[in-house]
């Protein structure tokens, strides 16, 4: 009660938040697929982690399988921004389906990475969550070659072919702090470990990491919003508590924020994940200023503007319908 300006009550909003290239460009991808070849587009797996862009997408007539035989044959397949292993590219060929590869190039390039260390008879060790299905698209690449590191404990236990032939790798979405110490821990077991050519976790998660770090350790709770199974939303509302925030949770809408949450809170940080629509974000805020929360200030930490070209195959018909 009581609630008024002299409160003080505050939110932080970070920037950058929201939307990467990767996503930006995947999503795009189905969308005009839509456009141009008409429903339904089959989509293997979530096109981006994120439930709300899933719901609008399956909405305009986008079919979201597991598995490439789920697809009729000849049918239209978009393949998700997380990537595949070269396994599934034969799998569609196979059912000759049309695809449409909407894989990030920042996680096509970690593909590449592996595929030529492996060509080097490397041992790649590959930080990243079991099950999660970049590690699982990445894996494919060289599943011979490929040692999954969890944690930085899981370093004690893991095996490899030859000491001096190991060189690490990483999933794009990870949490960078726990990555730095996962690699310091590989090279205490491993001094001839090798670096990866440039980063494997990508701009937009260290982005969206940084800014959430320079607001934790002034904000009550920290509210990011994403979904469950989105790696890079998660590891926000990990690295927010790990950086003084006081609480913290994940929300995929603003309906899910509990009241009583806000007991006692000041300072709200808020933030979103790579998959998250910005529309989701100013949910939260309406929600929040309706409860006090109208002092809105941006936490900038860095500047972004990389785009992608959308996928080759998609250009080409694009421009074959001018
Ligand atoms: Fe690409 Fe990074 Fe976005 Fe993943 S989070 S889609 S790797 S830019």
């Amino acid at each position: 009660g009581g609630s008024d300006a002299s409160d003080g009550k505050r939110v932080l909003l970070a920037a950058p938040r929201g939307y990467c290239a990767g996503v930006d460009r995947a999503v795009v991808t189905v969308e005009k697929a839509l456009d141009l070849y008409g429903p339904p587009v089959y989509v293997r797996k979530q096109i981006v982690h994120n439930k709300h862009v899933v719901t609008t997408l399956e909405k305009r007539g986008a079919i979201f399988v597991d598995e490439t035989e789920q697809v009729p044959e000849g049918a239209t397949v978009i393949f998700s921004a997380h990537g595949v292993a070269p396994v599934v590219h034969d799998e569609a060929k196979a059912l000759s389906l049309k695809t449409i590869d909407a894989t990030c190039p920042l996680v096509t390039k970690v593909h590449r990475e592996a595929r030529r260390f492996a060509g080097d008879d490397f041992d790649i060790l590959l930080i990243g969550h079991d099950g999660h299905e970049e590690v699982i698209g990445t894996a494919g690449e060289a599943p011979e070659n490929i040692v999954l590191v969890e944690s930085p404990d899981h370093v004690d236990t893991i095996e490899v072919r030859d000491p001096d032939r190991v060189v690490w790798l990483s999933q794009t979405t990870l949490s960078v702090d726990e990555t730095m110490e996962t690699v310091r821990r590989l090279r205490e077991r491993f001094p001839k470990l090798q670096d990866p050519p440039s980063d494997d976790i990508c701009y937009a998660t260290q982005n969206r990491q940084l800014a959430v770090k320079q607001m934790a350790p002034d904000t009550d709770l920290m509210i990011v919003v994403g979904s469950r199974n989105s790696s890079n939303s998660v590891r926000l509302v990990e690295v927010a508590l790990e950086h003084g925030a006081r609480d913290g949770h994940l929300v995929d809408y603003a309906d899910e924020i509990d009241e009583s949450w806000l007991d006692g809170v000041t300072t709200v940080g808020v933030t979103s994940g790579a998959s998250v629509p910005e529309v989701l974000v100013r949910d939260v805020l309406d929600f929040l200023a309706q409860r006090g929360y109208t002092d809105v200030a941006s936490v900038t930490a860095a500047e972004e503007s990389l785009l992608f070209a959308l996928p080759t195959e998609l250009r080409r018909d694009l421009k074959a319908r001018g």
